[in-house]
């Protein structure tokens, strides 16, 4: 199976490393014709008002929301940013393939690159791991179709929607291959309800 990641800005080169240590065969994402390529895509972090220009100055737009119909997409964080319906900052013109809206560094200062220990809930499985927020964007809406499946401090910072995952961290940083795996690998698929998620997260 061949998994893409965008590379028209911003931290790749790890998520490439992860996704081979999977035992995926990993591509990069530049235009339409690498799109046909693949059966799955990261989007990485970066800053996502450069991805906004980028994917219209490369026409991508449209085709990344056909792929996304009907191949998993995994972002983070200026990744989730991009997927998401609606962004604080009008300079994102964003993809709107979660149902969330976020605030972009909302984390400020105090959190402006922090790593810290969080609990997921991912595949049926509790995993503990670092997690590593850099300039994170905050999640502040989720339409009722979104599975939370990690918090800090009472704000969403993993979800999945459909066959897409968000996070607003840099799993790739710590070596974690947990999202990457249940998104590729379809772990979400078995995945428990919504429902119990919810309770698990409040
Ligand atoms: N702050 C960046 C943005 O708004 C995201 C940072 C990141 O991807 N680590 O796009």
């Amino acid at each position: 199976m061949t998994i893409g990641v965008l590379e028209l800005q911003g931290d790749f080169e790890k998520h490439h490393q992860i996704l081979q240590t999977l035992g995926f065969e990993s591509v990069s994402v530049r235009n339409q014709i690498d799109l046909q390529r693949i059966s799955g895509l990261v989007i990485p972090g970066g800053e996502s008002t450069t991805f906004s220009k980028l994917i219209d100055q490369n026409n991508l737009r449209k085709s990344l929301k056909v792929f996304a119909n009907k191949y998993p997409i995994l972002g983070t964080c200026a990744g989730l940013i991009i997927m998401a319906q609606k962004v604080s900052d009008s300079k994102v013109n964003p993809l709107g393939i979660f149902d969330v809206d976020v605030t972009r560094n909302a984390y400020g200062r105090q959190i402006h690159s922090s790593t810290e220990n969080i609990q997921f809930l991912i595949d049926r499985n509790t995993i503990t791991c670092p997690t590593t927020m850099i300039r994170a964007p905050r999640i502040d809406r989720i339409g009722k179709n979104v599975e939370i499946i990690g918090s800090f401090n009472e704000n969403p910072i993993a979800i999945r929607e459909g066959h897409h995952v968000g996070l607003n961290f840099h799993p790739e940083l710590n070596g974690i291959s947990h999202f990457h795996k249940f998104t590729f690998l379809q772990g979400w698929k078995t995945s428990q309800t919504k429902q119990e998620n919810r309770m698990y997260v409040t």
